[in-house]
């Protein structure tokens, strides 16, 4: 607002001053008038779109989606029906699952089919939270202080009311993409054993299938006291894995020790765990991320940045950017002790001695594959190394979880998105980037379609409350959101 003021106060100075323009105030001026034009006609969302998005929003949060009480089918139906009455055929609507509480919704606007069809995904389901924690209902919508607040809010209700609005503009307006869109609003991305994405891909797939996909459970505008510095998005991300690291032993007592001792193989491999790096391994994503973030950088960490890019990298400029734990985890994939337990008694010998290593691996390696390099790495045969599956099952290999191809910054993706932001939020840089968590992106990425995280919502730093308490959106910053989903899409497909 104060930024407006001040457009307008220059805007005006230079009509009263009378004097004739130079080339460079009259450029100054045009940009000037040029952004406060694109704000202008931000604000200009219509009302019923407004009123719409705002009431998706709040039917999603007052609907408990946890995997404790909650049922993502309540949330599945709400959504389903919502886009029936604006118009969907009941046959390009479908709410289906593994079981009664966690079904998801797929529906599908029909394109031109130019090109083959782009899928939305976003998960339903919220973490768990506690009433008492909160300083709100945490399943009540509620607005306050410019903030609308509840479960969900950042974490992704936001999102799935963007698209449905979306959508629903889309069809209101008789849009005919030039490919098919299609939206799964799915269950148990945050836990429990009912994972939509990976069901739907296992059971549907012909319902899903796409050419690419857009997961808007990631990235977005990470903004500074209200001023946004970049528009993040999720180009890739790494794939999770753990592994239990087992030694086995007779035993015998403690008063007799013998140099064949569970703990120690274990601690000793452990150690040399520690000591290991894996190489920098950088891809397309990587690579345009430190590129970009360079431009924004100044001084020694610029200089690293440049560095990094050389093939091959500089491996001070490695070292120095190591030491900050979100470049150390970029650069490369990393396997880290997490838990241990060994021994059954204070007088004993330790009969067993085990621990867990998680994993997060870059794309371009599989599971298998780093399985059998820590066993390399921990150098030790007493210790069997297992790998752990995702409802905690532990067998011998991973089953069927491949390895992703290294991902590639499709033109069709990022074109439409720097157009966009440029309209939108002017000046503020789009930065791909590899997530060093995982999302439901780690399914349809495995299933050979690349997934990119792109949201609209902008988040202060420091301001990051998803999973925490009093979890909470900027109403201006989901309107805005709002906007954009509906820009976006358009501008990918037409
Ligand atoms: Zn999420």
């Amino acid at each position: 607002m104060r930024d407006k003021q001040l457009l307008l106060t220059l805007i005006l100075g230079f009509h009263t001053g009378g004097e004739s323009l130079s080339y460079r105030q009259a450029l100054f001026l045009i940009s000037a008038l040029f952004l406060f034009v694109a704000e202008v006609s931000f604000a200009q969302l219509d009302d019923a779109t407004r009123q719409l998005s705002h009431d998706i929003f709040k039917e999603l949060i007052e609907i408990n989606t946890t995997d404790s009480v909650g049922n993502v089918t309540t949330a599945a139906e709400a959504m389903a029906k919502r886009l029936r009455d604006a118009g969907f055929p009941e046959s390009d609507v479908q709410v289906l699952g593994p079981n009664d509480r966690k079904k998801n919704m797929v529906a599908r606007l029909h394109g031109t089919g130019k090109h083959k069809p782009v899928l939305l995904i976003g998960h339903l389901d919220v973490v768990e939270a506690r009433r008492e924690d909160w300083t709100t209902d945490p399943f009540q919508f509620a607005e306050k202080d410019g903030f609308f607040y509840g479960r969900g809010t950042q974490d992704m209700k936001d999102g799935d009311a963007m698209m449905v609005t979306a959508l629903i503009r889309m069809k209101k307006e008789g849009y005919k993409p030039d490919r098919g869109i299609i939206l799964a609003l799915t269950a148990d991305e945050e836990g429990g054993k009912s994972n939509g994405v990976d069901w739907l891909l296992k059971n549907h797939r012909e319902l899903i299938d796409a050419e690419f996909v857009l997961n808007a459970d990631g990235g977005g505008i990470t903004a500074n006291h209200g001023k946004p510095e970049m528009m993040e998005v999720d180009a890739t991300e790494k794939q999770y894995a753990d592994y239990q690291l087992t030694v086995t032993n007779p035993g015998g007592h403690s008063s007799l020790p013998v140099p064949d001792n569970a703990i120690y193989h274990l601690a000793d491999a452990l150690g040399r765990l520690e000591r290991y790096e894996f190489p920098v391994d950088l891809n397309e994503v990587t690579r345009a991320f430190y590129a970009r973030m360079v431009e924004v950088s100044t001084g020694q960490r610029a200089e690293d940045m440049k560095a990094v890019l050389k093939s091959p990298p500089d491996p001070a400029a490695v070292e120095r950017l190591s030491k900050d734990p979100i470049d150390h985890s970029k650069l490369r994939t990393t396997c880290v002790a997490t838990r241990l337990e060994a021994g059954h008694a204070n007088n004993a010998l330790p009969q067993m001695a085990r621990a867990i290593v998680n994993c997060r691996i870059v794309p371009g390696h599989s599971p298998d594959e780093i399985q059998q390099k820590l066993a390399e790495i921990l150098a030790d045969p007493k210790i069997t190394v297992k790998y752990i599956g995702a409802i905690g099952e532990v067998t011998d290999h991973p089953a069927a979880r491949l390895a992703y191809a290294p991902p590639s910054l499709r033109p069709d993706v990022f074109q439409p998105l720097e157009r966009v932001v440029k309209e939108m939020w002017p000046g503020t840089p789009v930065i791909p980037t590899m997530a060093t968590g995982a999302s439901d992106g780690v399914y349809t990425n495995a299933a050979g379609m690349p997934t990119y995280g792109i949201s609209g919502a902008s988040i202060d730093r420091g301001d990051f409350r998803l999973h925490g308490k009093d979890e909470r959106l900027g109403v201006e910053s989901f309107y805005r959101g709002v906007e954009f989903y509906y820009r976006y899409l358009r501008a990918v497909t037409e």
